[in-house]
């Protein structure tokens, strides 16, 4: 069976041409970039034209990229950065609805004597910039908002949110792992000063990611050891991992407008099929500005992860708003903080394209998902009182 991958938000195929550009640099090339003789020197320079490519995908200056080990630990950096930066601070604000990877970090900080504010979104996902304004004040070390919701696609407006939280002196974070490639950016005239991205929501492989630092923004790595990356991440250099992401950011500058036309037509086809042949479906944050690649739909009075075993029996990835949590389905994070109805959240899937979605591919999920819902609404008491209606 040939899968039909609508999962690329968790992850994306690796592009061919990624793999080529890498293959050299594992069993032929793979000195260390901080050797001294020529053998080393060929792969530095390969880092380095990695490092522009990186750059140039972001409007910013090749000394400005950091490479890590995934996009958990450059939001991690930043933020813990900022907080040794500012030992007197003692204030974190960040957002309901970000990914693990700065929930839960904050989450542990405030048990450790921060105080971090979780601003609250709207039934659409969007942010109240007032609420903001009101609470960053002297105290604030960071504020830490994420460029585009991993669930729900829902964009933020990252400029306006830095200015306000410039006004304050504090400095700001963006985790825009789900951002990079799919809306442009250009550090130069931005009031972002640390960002985060992941190689393999890029179509590069897993275990690279890369933080964007503001030039002249003071940093302390919690990475020490060795002299790698101007001594802000010891580690000798996954350098084919430094590689990949360099070819995937100089693809994804490629192909950027595409992302934003053919992708994006393919997902408002899927989503407006499904919507016309499906009674009781909403999308999730359908009302705010949202990543071209991205829809969340809600199906009344079905389980979530009921439809993704039926899809998946079809040979079709997707994935649920829900996270199996001690043994309960609880609805996701994000679709409670939208205030989303416990009979909408938990029939809540994601499907996520990428540049290699095809019209076949959507047209497999539109002629699938219907029955799928039908059945599964025959099997629920709720949703067999709905069909008596
Ligand atoms: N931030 C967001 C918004 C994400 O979607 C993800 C991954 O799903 C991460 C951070 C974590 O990235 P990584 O898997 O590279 O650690």
């Amino acid at each position: 069976m040939k899968e039909i991958y609508f999962d690329n938000n968790a992850t994306t195929k690796v592009d061919e041409a990624v793999f080529e550009e890498i293959r050299p640099y594992f069993c032929e090339l793979y000195g260390n970039p901080s050797s001294m003789h020529f053998f080393g020197g060929q792969v530095q320079r390969k880092i380095d034209e990695a490092r522009n490519r990186t750059a140039a995908l972001l409007g910013a200056l090749p000394e400005e990229i950091i490479f890590t080990a995934c996009g958990t630990e450059s939001d991690n950096a930043a933020i813990r950065s900022a907080l040794e930066i500012f030992p007197e601070k003692r204030h974190i604000i960040t957002t309901r609805v970000e990914h693990p990877a700065v929930l839960t970090l904050c989450r542990n900080l405030s048990k450790r004597g921060y105080r971090v504010t979780e601003l609250t979104v709207d039934g659409d996902g969007n942010l109240d910039l007032d609420e903001l304004r009101a609470v960053v004040d002297d105290d604030t070390a960071i504020v830490s908002i994420m460029h585009a919701n991993n669930e729900t696609g829902v964009i933020f407006p990252i400029e306006k949110i830095g200015a306000i939280v410039k006004e304050k002196g504090a400095l700001f974070h963006t985790d825009a792992v789900q951002a990079v490639g799919k809306v442009p950016m250009n550090m130069a005239s931005s009031t972002v000063d640390m960002l985060a991205l992941s190689g393999h929501k890029l179509h590069a492989p897993k275990g690279i990611g890369a933080m964007y630092l503001r030039k002249g923004v003071p940093f302390r790595p919690f990475m020490v050891g060795g002299h790698q990356e101007r001594n802000r991440r010891a580690g000798t250099e996954n350098t084919v991992g430094i590689i990949a992401l360099g070819k995937s950011c100089e693809l994804a500058g490629h192909y950027l407008a595409e992302e934003n036309s053919r992708v994006k037509a393919l997902r408002d086809r899927l989503e407006a099929e499904i919507l016309r042949l499906i009674p009781n479906v909403r999308v999730n944050g359908g009302g705010a500005e949202r990543l071209p690649n991205t829809t969340s739909v809600a199906f009344e009075f079905v389980e979530g992860e009921a439809i993704l075993l039926l899809l998946s029996e079809k040979g079709i990835c997707a994935s649920s708003g829900s996270a199996c949590t001690s043994g309960s389905l609880e609805p996701s994070h994000v679709l409670r903080a939208m205030g989303v109805p416990f009979t909408c959240a938990h029939g809540s899937i994601r499907f996520s394209l990428s540049r290699f979605s095809t019209d076949e591919e959507v047209d497999a999920i539109i002629g699938e998902l219907p029955p799928i819902i039908q059945r599964l609404r025959e099997l629920s008491p709720f949703g067999r009182e709905f069909l008596q209606k």
